[in-house]
């Protein structure tokens, strides 16, 4: 995106989309339904439209299911080739309507240029990896049925991709439910599916509550499966809802939250564990399940990596996503901004401000929460995922590694772990010992490279099996209850 002539491309590709509107409502065997519409705002300046949405209930649900069930035998019985077929064609049109997508995605879900561009290409991999993955499952392996995607706001479009593609290939059939916050890029998403040769009853499309329609979807009998990511919370509520319908041979595919840690010893090469911390805590205004959240630093070079990551922090470009120059955009809404804001205002309280960024014109506009560093004495302090620009530091004696792996450990969540150091046997250790599903040694610490670093975690992390891995496709066609249950919370 540095590149003159790229950026000068991607400037004019996207100009057309400046002030477009888009819309989304439920879609039921290509149909559209109408309804009452709700106007969403851009959270870069929470007044511009960016478009329209009606929201689906229980009745489109249930007849979604119904339409879905139907539709199941027939391309069940489709050869997995063709199926495959279906996803290279929808990785040409992703790639095809590259510049809208990206459009959408800055307006919608405040996504810089670089977030914009890594998401699509996700997205595409996706599809290219589980189209290969799909030519290759046993012939005797067959879909289960209906299968319910449930997906968050902040992967808007390669998640969802991800879910829906997976489910597909294998064999079944889809009704997906987008957030509430991003239901324009999933419209635009599920019209370029059935355009590549999705059948219209095979895949249906419900914007709305989570509260209403995705308790109604994962509460149906009917439902074969669901692949869910979001919230720990919300998916120990659709656990409860799926054991519920008495119902013992679905399966829940969950990737759920996390608290990350990097742990940064002495030997490390500072100047590339700063360039890895920030782009890991702040890129993406912190919102990514994968994002670094608390870095445990060996004592003796804490002063000099803060001083270094104060200085980098405060280069960040934050504002209008839309303007090639940003580096962090808005947070995605009112209630997360205000959750940020007040774990921030306890630290700062509290004297445990380390260093803030100080923000400037953005923060009259539109949705921007200034990155931050605050002070942590240990993991535990830390009550829950902070989802926002916003990281915790700990020191921690040369003696105490084994103690730092074992608190990160007792948190009970399992996405990624970060390490820098240059002592490979500490670096083996480290991994032996710590119960993560994604570990990052002297480099970035990002979510699922398809295809090279398959994305899942463990504990309150997910149930497994990991996405854009070789295992992921086959869980969707095997019924039973998830391999790894998510603990039970009373
Ligand atoms: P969320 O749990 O609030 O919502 C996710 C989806 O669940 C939305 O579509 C929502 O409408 C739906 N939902 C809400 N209540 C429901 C219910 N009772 N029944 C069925 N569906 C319901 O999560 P979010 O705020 O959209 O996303 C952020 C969270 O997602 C963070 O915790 C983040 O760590 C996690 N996440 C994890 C991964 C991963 O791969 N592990 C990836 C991205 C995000």
């Amino acid at each position: 995106l540095n590149n003159p002539v790229m950026a000068a491309r991607i400037e004019d590709g996207m100009a057309p989309f400046r002030d477009a509107r888009w819309t989304a409502a439920p879609v039921i065997a290509g149909e559209t339904l109408g309804g009452g519409e709700t106007l969403l705002a851009n959270p870069a300046d929470r007044t511009q439209a960016v478009g329209t949405v009606v929201s689906a209930d229980k009745a489109a649900a249930s007849r979604a299911l119904d339409v879905a069930m139907a539709a199941f035998p027939a391309w069940r019985d489709r050869p997995a080739a063709e199926r495959a077929a279906i996803l290279d064609r929808i990785a040409d049109l992703y790639e095809a309507n590259t510049f809208e997508l990206m459009a959408i995605l800055c307006r919608e879900a405040g996504k810089t240029r670089m977030d914009g561009v890594l998401e699509i290409r996700e997205a595409v991999d996706f599809c290219r990896f589980y189209a290969a993955e799909a030519r290759r499952l046993p012939p005797a392996s067959k879909g289960l049925g209906p299968f319910v995607c449930i997906s968050p706001w902040n992967f808007p479009l390669a998640i969802l991709t991800g879910q829906i593609v997976a489910a597909l290939v294998a064999g079944n059939t889809v009704v997906a439910k987008p957030a509430e916050q991003t239901p324009l890029v999933a419209a635009k998403a599920v019209a370029l599916m059935l355009e590549a040769g999705v059948p219209p009853d095979v895949l249906a499309l419900l914007p709305g509550d989570g509260a209403v329609v995705g308790a109604a979807l994962t509460g149906d009998p009917r439902a074969a499966g669901v692949c869910f990511t979001g919230s720990t919370d919300t998916a120990i509520l659709i656990d409860r809802a799926m054991a519920a319908t008495g119902s013992v041979r679905a399966p829940l595919i969950a990737e759920t939250g996390g608290l990350n840690a990097m742990i940064v010893d002495s030997t490390a090469l500072v100047e590339h564990a700063v360039r890895d911390i920030i782009a890991s805590s702040f890129q993406s205004a912190g919102q990514r399940c994968s994002a670094l959240r608390a870095v445990f630093v060996q004592s003796d070079i804490k002063d000099h990596l803060l001083a270094m990551l104060e200085g980098a922090a405060m280069e960040l470009r934050v504002g209008d996503p839309w303007d090639a120059a940003t580096d962090v955009g808005p947070v995605i809404d009112e209630e997360a901004r205000g959750v940020i804001e007040d774990h921030c205002r306890r630290f700062e309280g509290a004297g445990r401000l380390l260093f803030r960024h100080p923000l400037g014109d953005a923060a009259t506009t539109g949705l921007f929460v200034a990155p931050a560093a605050l002070a942590l004495d240990g993991f535990d302090a830390l009550e829950r995922e902070i989802f926002g620009p916003v990281l915790h530091v700990i020191p921690f004696e040369a003696d105490g590694i084994d103690q730092v792996v074992d608190a990160i450990n007792q948190r009970g969540y399992g996405l990624t772990l970060g390490i820098h150091s240059r002592l490979d046997d500490r670096v083996e250790a480290i991994c032996r010992r710590a119960r993560v599903g994604n570990i990052y040694v002297n480099r970035n610490q990002i979510g699922a490279v398809v295809g090279v670093q398959p994305f899942g975690g463990e504990g309150l992390s997910g149930t497994g099996p990991k996405a854009g891995g070789p295992h992921y496709l086959a869980r969707f066609t095997q019924p039973g209850p998830s391999a790894i249950p998510l603990p039970s919370v009373p």
